[in-house]
């Protein structure tokens, strides 16, 4: 099944779901997440590891994507389905888009809320 409806947040946790399901390892209920997080964790490293070495900026990108895929993988062994997901995934693009030099600043590398005393 293609997944390609434009928006490639749901797009991605759906065909990760589809993915999981396909090989029949879709976490349902309570599971151990040990194996979830090795994975993701992997990707995480694969990812630094990549950015360290700055050459491929493809294969920067798709390490991220890895990181992605994985990160939904732990959720879903959480039990966090597609559409909390991406309604979260949204909440952070507005909250995100929201802030501006007047109620954040960056500081220590961070971009943090400004101190409003
Ligand atoms: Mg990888």
């Amino acid at each position: 099944m293609t997944h390609n409806t434009g928006d490639s947040l749901r797009d991605l946790a759906q065909s990760t779901q589809d993915f999981y399901e396909r090989f029949g390892v879709m976490p349902k209920g309570d599971v151990d997440l040990t194996g979830w997080i090795r994975n993701f964790q992997e990707e995480v490293h694969e990812l630094i590891e990549a950015a360290q070495d700055g050459t491929n900026k493809d294969h920067i990108a798709e390490e991220a994507a890895d990181v992605f895929v994985t990160a939904i993988g732990v959720c879903f062994a959480t039990g966090v389905d597609v559409e909390k997901l991406v309604q979260q995934m949204y909440k952070v693009v507005a909250k995100n888009d929201a802030k501006t030099h007047e109620t954040h600043v960056v500081s220590d590398g961070k971009i943090r809320r400004r101190n409003s005393g």
